[in-house]
């Protein structure tokens, strides 16, 4: 068994709708995933249709503000009271089409920390920065923004997601020692912020995660689950990467 409780989070992105929230949450309550967390992030107007005692609930994003005069965005209070208990923040997605920075990744951090949410803060580069060999340097930053601005004991309940960007949605999926080391790096990188986390922190890896290749992701020391994008809207292959975590 692993040292921390393992979590696939499948992120659906813009898709799915109300059929797929019920066959999704009857698959899921049938199957007994008793040794993990398993979590569904579906768009918001989806959230209020899945039965929290039977799975976790996540957001795609949330707003920085409170409430108030912000057409369109949703709040962290707005979120806890559908029954999400965590937020994906900062996805690369986001990151590149609605320009999120490091800064306003970790002041969302902040936000949904504060509300008592878990943030699955994802990081991660893109090829360019692969090739030129500054990996480390890359995820350095954009976790140290987060660092930055909450506590050491906050930071004992973010989960990260290392989703490099070359990998998402390709089918090119980054092979097992590239993400082992990274993961580690990631570790050893929070440790220098709060020794605890280090240990404790659960740390996800994403990018063209599948039905048959999950398992030796999973079996990495350093990964502690997985971050599921396009297998995550296919009831089966999601039901096969939750087992291969559990
Ligand atoms: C993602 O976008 O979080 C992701 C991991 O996508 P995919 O699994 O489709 O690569």
């Amino acid at each position: 068994a692993k040292i921390r409780r393992p979590i696939v989070a499948g992120n659906w992105k813009m898709n799915g709708n109300l059929s797929l929230v019920k066959t999704m949450q009857d698959a899921l309550a049938q199957s007994q995933l008793d040794n993990m967390d398993t979590v569904v992030c579906p768009p918001f107007t989806l959230l209020s249709g899945f039965d929290t005692q039977q799975i976790k609930l996540g957001a795609q994003n949330l707003s920085v503000y409170p409430n108030g005069a912000h057409t369109g965005e949703i709040s962290a209070a707005m979120l806890q009271d559908v029954g999400c208990q965590y937020v994906i923040l900062g996805h690369s997605e986001r990151r590149a089409e609605q320009f999120e920075s490091n800064e306003l990744v970790a002041d969302k951090v902040k936000v949904a920390l504060t509300a008592g949410l878990q943030p699955i803060v994802c990081v991660g580069e893109p090829l360019e920065v692969r090739q030129s060999g500054k990996v480390f340097d890359y995820v350095a930053a954009q976790l140290d923004a987060v660092t930055q601005v909450i506590s050491q004991q906050d930071l004992l309940e973010v989960v990260v997601a290392y989703e490099p960007i070359w990998a998402i949605g390709t089918g090119n999926t980054a092979t097992p020692e590239q993400v082992q080391e990274v993961h580690a790096f990631i570790r050893n990188h929070l440790g220098k912020s709060c020794q605890e986390a280090a240990a404790k922190i659960r740390i996800l890896y994403g990018g063209s995660v599948n039905a048959a290749n999950a398992a030796q992701i999973f079996a990495q020391p350093d990964v502690d689950g997985g971050l599921i994008g396009g297998a995550s809207l296919k009831v089966e292959d999601f039901l096969a990467i939750c087992q291969a975590a559990n």
